[in-house]
């Protein structure tokens, strides 16, 4: 189940007996902390291989917690869900995002959108009133979203999916090749950019076919005409190989490690001064 999942109360739980105290006193403490202004974002840069320069950036969230410090967003976002503090939260991830990137010239941003949020809330709508309030380009936002997404309801999934199409964002399978559908729900779904899991571009550097895993998606997200995004590259050997196997947008902390908003604002002057 989800709260086994990860080790997500380990903060809060010293014994099985303690999990829902533990649960109840994380999510107390999210809604606080919501109220209070603990969460912040970062954003990591994806970059492009050839001319080296950030595309777009990917906002990922944090909690700095009063006496328990920087918690993982694995750690608090499967209680997010299971609560439903991921409604209110996972707004303020988008319209915090938006805001932030209306500043930056040229360069897209990609939000996160938990299944829960996609499946319990009316995403669409959502989206639209964020881009009204906050003047954002729509084209210039992405959403990414897993597979889970697809499973629950996939016909109600499609619509959503559809819905924001029409408003001009563009939409990513994250983390794909870990599920069991991808494949299909590529064709079938109208996404226009497929994420590698960052798995299998670990599994480059190995000699029983890890490069040639990749060198195959990056084939169908061709033939789909759809881009591909390398996550989670590490080395100078990966970034390489994936230049030469034509991998066009790349994401990692060998590039950059995720970062607040005026680093980026920073990284962008200093791109536009060269
Ligand atoms: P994700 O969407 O797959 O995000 C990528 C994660 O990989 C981030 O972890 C990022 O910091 C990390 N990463 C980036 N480059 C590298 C690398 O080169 N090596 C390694 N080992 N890791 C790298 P983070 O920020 O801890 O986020 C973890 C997960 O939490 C995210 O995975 C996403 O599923 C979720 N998450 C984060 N922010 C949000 C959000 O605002 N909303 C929702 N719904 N989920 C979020
Ligand atoms: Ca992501
Ligand atoms: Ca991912
Ligand atoms: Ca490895």
């Amino acid at each position: 189940s989800k709260q086994n999942g990860r080790g997500t109360f380990s903060f809060y739980a010293s014994t099985l007996n303690d999990k829902l105290l533990a649960y109840r006193g994380l999510v107390e403490d999210m809604r606080r902390g919501l109220a209070t202004g603990e969460f912040y974002l970062e954003y990591q840069p994806r970059f492009d291989t050839r001319g080296r320069s950030i595309r777009s950036v990917e906002a990922l969230v944090r909690w700095r917690h009063p006496e328990r410090g920087r918690i993982s967003p694995a750690d608090f976002i499967p209680a997010a869900e299971r609560s439903g503090l991921i409604m209110p939260l996972g707004e303020w991830v988008l319209r915090t995002a938006c805001r932030s990137a209306a500043g930056w010239q040229d360069i897209g941003v990609s939000v996160n959108v938990s299944p829960v949020q996609f499946h319990n809330s009316d995403v669409v709508e959502l989206v639209k009133r964020v881009i009204a309030d906050t003047g954002f380009d729509a084209r210039k936002l992405e959403l990414e979203v897993t597979e889970g997404v697809l499973l629950e309801d996939a016909e109600k999934a499609r619509n959503a999916l559809r819905g924001l199409k029409a408003l001009g964002v563009k939409l990513a399978m994250d983390d794909f090749g870990t599920g069991y559908s991808s494949l299909s729900s590529l064709r079938t779904f109208p996404f226009d950019v497929i994420k590698i899991d960052r798995q299998f571009i670990n599994d480059m550097e190995d000699r029983d076919g890890g490069r040639e895993v990749v060198q195959a998606i990056l084939g169908l997200g061709k033939a789909l005409g759809l881009s591909v995004t390398a996550e989670g590259v590490e080395t100078v050997r990966q970034l390489t190989m994936l230049t030469a196997d034509n991998c066009v947008e790349v994401q990692g902390y060998l590039l950059a490690h995720p970062m607040p908003a005026e680093r980026i604002s920073g990284l962008l002057r200093r791109d536009a001064a060269v």
